[in-house]
């Protein structure tokens, strides 16, 4: 068996989480009448502090639907040139909500309010309006970084001045919370919407869900149905979610560690370039010196470790629960052998 650390979306759904889902509980959703999807979304927004939430079969979707339900075709959106809203969705923000994208530099992920302030426009027949910011914690392309809640705070006044939203790509926010220490309600307090992720490291096989007033959720519903993402008994899909969030949670300290591990591993092998310290969470991100970042990416895969590259001198491994630290002592013996080989 290879060891697999392409990324947290591999996690397959255990036993427990498979038996829970076969017996959930379940009605049409779309009629308001699956129990197990109302649980869930109740549960969401009481952990996000939000007024309501709802069931979204991606975090691409539920993205996109806060998106469309915060703006108008033509306005603009605020946001890291990394961000996955921008990078990895598909251009969607211009296809399905006709927004353009005003991307600032972050490092690794993160910018500052004074960054969003500096390219604010005056209210003008020539400007896009702008009306949303969005930040994405933790940062994917950035690292799986941490935002500074100091920083999110000084952002939320900013757009609160202003009269914009704020919007939250937590993908991986319980990996934030777990690593920080700080409650999920609190790192969503300054944001209008939340998109969270079941799939990624909570082991979930499908699900996201998008949380926000209760006003901004009963919009974003008929969004979710134009764009295809109403489902009927998705209380199956909702019960492992539910699982996750009780049992897959609090176990994602592991990942962080086995993250760790990895990187204070890698950072001793020659042809590698990576600060250990920089690893928060569950990615870590590496610049590869010794060769171009594919030809290592084929190598290691010759040789049982998989993981992606993300430019053409840098690569990413992620942990998960599909991984464990004897994994890991492994897949670097695995580095250390094939990078001496490639420079030989
Ligand atoms: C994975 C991910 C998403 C959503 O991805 P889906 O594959 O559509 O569920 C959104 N944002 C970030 C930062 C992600 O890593």
């Amino acid at each position: 068996m290879p060891i697999d650390l392409r990324s947290d979306t591999l996690t397959r759904p255990t036993p427990a989480m498979r038996e829970a889902m076969a017996a959930a509980e379940v009605g049409d959703d779309m009629f308001g009448e699956d129990p197990t999807v109302a649980r869930l979304e109740a549960r969401v927004a009481e952990l996000l502090g939000k007024e309501a939430a709802m069931f979204a079969p991606s975090g691409t979707m539920a993205n996109q639907l806060a998106l469309r339900a915060h703006t108008e075709p033509g306005d603009e959106v605020i946001l890291d040139g990394n961000a996955h809203i921008h990078y990895y969705e598909g251009g969607a923000p211009a296809a399905l909500s006709g927004l353009t994208c005003r991307c600032l530099p972050g490092v690794r992920g993160i910018f500052t309010a004074a960054d969003v302030e500096a390219v604010l426009r005056p209210a003008d027949q020539h400007f896009p309006p702008t009306r949303l910011v969005c930040l994405e914690n933790t940062h994917n392309r950035g690292g799986g970084r941490i935002w500074p809640q100091e920083r999110v705070r000084e952002i939320g006044a900013l757009t609160r001045e202003r009269g914009l939203r704020l919007h939250l790509d937590g993908a991986r926010l319980w990996n934030a919370a777990v690593a920080s220490g700080i409650p999920e309600r609190q790192l969503a307090a300054e944001f209008d919407s939340v998109a969270v992720c079941f799939s990624k490291g909570l082991g979930a096989p499908v699900g996201s869900a998008l949380c926000g007033s209760g006003e901004f959720i009963r919009r974003a519903r008929r969004f979710r149905k134009m764009f295809g993402g109403g489902m009927r008994q998705a209380g199956i899909l909702a019960a492992g979610a539910l699982h996750a969030l009780e049992h897959h949670r609090e176990r994602l300290a592991e990942d962080h560690a086995n993250a760790r591990l990895l990187a204070d591993g890698l950072a001793t092998l020659p042809g590698m370039e990576l600060d250990p310290a920089a690893v928060e969470t569950n990615i870590v991100i590496a610049r590869v010196t010794a060769v171009p970042a594919d030809r290592l990416v084929r190598e290691l895969d010759a040789a049982g470790v998989r993981i992606f590259s993300i430019g053409p001198d840098t690569i990413r491994a992620v942990t998960s629960l599909e991984v464990s630290s004897a994994d890991i002592g492994r897949a670097l013996g695995i580095f250390e052998a094939t990078l001496s080989s490639l420079s030989s």
